[in-house]
């Protein structure tokens, strides 16, 4: 038994299309994301086979809580994270001229898949663009009419005079 519940046998999965499964999985570690809370993360795959060489991966219900700095004010804050929907491809064979919107895993050789990459990718997608705690995001939503550059360029455009 590998020590990661995220790599998952598909042999049987591979014998026809339309075979399904569901797993789901408790407060398993990921260790390359950083700040997880101990809780670290729970959620469902749900795996469904195109054919004997392709499967359709669905993440559904990814939680988990990130502790991190603020990017303001440096407190540490919780982050609380959740992802409904996350679909990839796993196919055993790299397509050459690959027409697909969401990405595309290989089935390992030995007829298992590796789910922790796509999971890592479905919870770096959440990243905000400025991490910060609620107590500075509650300062910017008071202050933003003031700090707003956009009111200054409103109360210019206001003096000028058609004539
Ligand atoms: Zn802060």
């Amino acid at each position: 038994m590998k020590n990661s519940k995220f790599i998952i046998n598909v042999w049987d999965l591979l014998l026809s299309a339309w075979k399904n499964d569901e797993i789901s999985f408790e407060n398993e570690m990921i260790s390359e994301i950083n700040w997880l809370t101990k809780d670290w993360i729970s959620g469902k795959v749900l795996i469904q086979s195109f054919n004997k060489e392709s499967l359709l991966v669905t993440l559904q219900d990814i939680k988990c809580t990130i502790k991190e700095p603020c990017d303001r004010c440096t407190k540490e804050y919780e982050r609380n994270i959740f992802v409904d929907h996350y679909s990839a491809k796993f196919q055993a064979e790299p397509e050459k001229d690959y027409d697909w919107d969401d990405e595309v895993f290989l089935i390992d050789s030995n007829e298992t898949i590796d789910i922790k990459e796509m999971i890592i990718n479905a919870i770096l997608l959440q990243e905000p663009f400025t991490k910060k705690c609620e107590e500075c995001l509650k300062y910017d939503e008071e202050n933003w009419e003031t700090e707003d550059w956009n009111l200054d360029v409103f109360e210019w455009k206001g003096n000028i005079n058609f004539r």
